[in-house]
C-alpha cells in the first residue's frame, strides 16, 4: 500500500482512513457486472455508514439494504430513494417499521408471522398496503466462521420452510400486506462460490413449492455474502464479482419477469478502509515481543469477536523482520490484533496499517474505557492529501 507517511504522521491516531479510489473502482465493477444481468443492487448499509461513502455509492444507482430505521434515515439522508430501500432485520420495533411505512420503502424483508402481523397492523393504521418479501431461511450451510452463517435452521434468521404453510394462511387474512418477493441471505465472508451455487439450487426448490400453490413473486433476493481476500488485501483488493454474478445466471431460475437482487456490503467497502495506529511501546513478552498499540477492539472488534484475520502493516519500519503480538489498550486479553505478527523491527512512534477494514470495523466502534471515537478521513488518489475531510465535515 502506497501511504504517505509524512502525511499520516500528521493525523491524531487512530483514525480510519478510506481510499475512495479503491471504493469505486470496486462499484464501478459491480455495477458493470450486475448490469450484465439486469439485477438490482442494494448495498448493506450495516457494512459501513458514513455518508460520504453511502454518497459515493448512491452515484452509481445502487439501493441500500437497511437493518433499522436509522439506516433508513441515513440512506435518505445521503440521496437514496425509498423505492430502492429494503428493510431486513429480525427484531425491527415498531416505530422503525413506521419508518420505513412513512417513507414507502421498496420492501420490508419480514421474518416471522408475529412480525407480519404488526406490518399489517400498523400498515393499516396509516392507510397503506407494505410490500413484503419473506425472508425464508433456505437450511444450507456456508463455510464460515459460525458466528457469521445465518442460513440454517438452527440460526434466529428468516422463516423456516416446515412453517410455511401457515405463514400463506396468515398472509391471506392480512389486507394490508402485498407479498412481492422471496429474501435469502445465507451468512457474511463467504469465499467459494460453490456455497452460493448451492444457494441457487435451494431457491429453484422453493420456487417449485410455491409454484405448486400458484405463487410467483416479482422479486427474488438473494441477499449478500461475498467475501473478501483479507490474506492479500493488495494482489486482490476486488473480489470476482463478474464470476459472482454469473453464477446466478448459471444457476438461479428466474420465473419471466422475475427480478433479481443482492445486497451486497462486504465486498463493496471491505478493501477501501484502513485502520491507521501508532506504537506507544514495544514490551518484552515470553516467546515474542509485545508491540502495543493506540486502537484497540473499540475502534476495530472483529478480530475479538470473530477471530477475524487482518493483515498488519509496519508502515514506518523496513528493518529486519521479527515477531510480535500486536495488541490494543484495551483492559480485555482479546484485545489482540494478532499473534506472533512477523513486522519489520518495531518502536514507539511508528505507524501500523490494519488493513481491510471498511466493513464492520468503524460502524462497530465502542465507547469502552470511554474512548474517543476515532476519526476518519476520505482520499481520493493521493492519500491524505488536500481532499480528505473528517467525518461529517
Ligand atoms: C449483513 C447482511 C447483508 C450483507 O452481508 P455482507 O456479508 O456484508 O455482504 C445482506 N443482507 C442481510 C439481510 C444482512 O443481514
Amino acid at each position: 500500500m502506497n501511504l504517505d507517511i509524512n502525511i499520516l504522521n500528521k493525523y491524531k491516531t487512530p483514525f480510519y482512513w478510506y481510499n475512495m479510489e479503491v471504493l469505486n473502482t470496486t462499484i464501478k465493477l459491480i455495477k458493470a457486472e450486475s448490469e450484465k444481468h439486469g439485477y438490482h443492487v442494494h448495498y448493506a448499509v450495516k457494512a459501513n455508514a458514513n455518508i460520504p461513502i453511502l454518497k459515493a455509492i448512491e452515484k452509481f444507482g445502487f439501493g441500500t439494504d437497511c437493518v433499522s430505521g436509522n439506516e433508513i434515515k441515513q440512506s435518505l439522508e445521503a440521496g437514496f430513494t425509498p423505492d430502492e430501500i429494503v428493510f431486513a432485520g429480525v427484531g425491527k420495533n415498531d416505530e422503525e417499521i413506521n419508518i420505513g411505512l412513512e417513507n414507502d420503502i421498496f420492501c420490508f424483508n419480514s421474518e416471522s408471522i408475529p412480525e407480519l402481523e404488526v406490518i399489517n397492523e400498523l400498515a393499516g393504521k396509516k392507510r397503506k398496503k407494505a410490500s413484503v418479501a419473506l425472508r425464508i431461511n433456505p437450511n444450507v450451510a456456508a463455510s464460515t466462521h459460525h458466528y457469521i452463517a445465518t442460513g440454517l435452521e438452527e440460526n434466529k434468521f428468516g422463516i423456516n420452510m416446515w412453517e410455511m404453510e401457515d405463514v400463506l394462511s396468515t398472509l391471506n387474512t392480512l389486507t394490508n400486506i402485498e407479498l412481492i418477493g422471496l429474501h435469502f441471505h445465507i451468512g457474511s465472508q463467504i469465499t467459494d462460490l460453490q456455497d452460493f451455487k448451492g444457494l441457487c439450487l435451494r431457491v429453484n426448490e422453493i420456487q417449485e413449492w410455491f409454484y405448486a400453490r400458484q405463487i410467483i413473486v416479482d422479486h427474488i433476493n438473494v441477499g449478500g455474502g461475498l467475501g473478501i481476500n483479507y490474506d492479500e488485501p493488495d494482489k486482490e483488493a476486488i473480489p470476482d464479482f463478474k464470476a459472482y454474478f454469473k453464477l446466478f445466471k448459471d444457476f438461479l431460475k428466474l420465473r419471466p419477469k422475475q427480478q433479481l437482487h443482492f445486497e451486497l456490503g462486504r465486498a463493496v467497502v471491505g478493501q477501501c478502509g484502513t485502520l491507521i495506529s501508532k506504537v506507544l511501546y514495544v514490551k518484552k513478552g515470553v516467546k515474542t515481543k509485545f508491540a502495543i498499540v493506540d486502537a484497540g477492539m473499540t475502534e476495530l472488534i472483529r478480530i475479538a469477536l470473530y477471530q477475524a484475520y487482518h493483515k498488519i502493516e509496519n508502515l514506518s519500519s523496513q528493518k529486519a523482520i521479527e515477531k510480535y503480538d500486536v495488541v490494543g489498550p484495551i483492559c480485555e486479553s482479546s484485545d489482540c490484533f494478532g499473534k506472533a505478527v512477523e513486522l519489520p523491527e518495531t518502536k514507539r512512534g511508528d505507524l501500523i496499517a490494519l488493513r481491510s477494514t471498511g466493513a464492520y470495523g468503524e460502524v462497530m466502534s465502542s465507547r469502552y474505557n470511554l474512548r474517543d471515537f476515532a476519526e476518519a478521513y476520505y482520499s481520493t488518489s493521493t492519500p491524505l492529501s488536500g481532499h480528505s475531510t473528517p467525518l461529517g465535515g
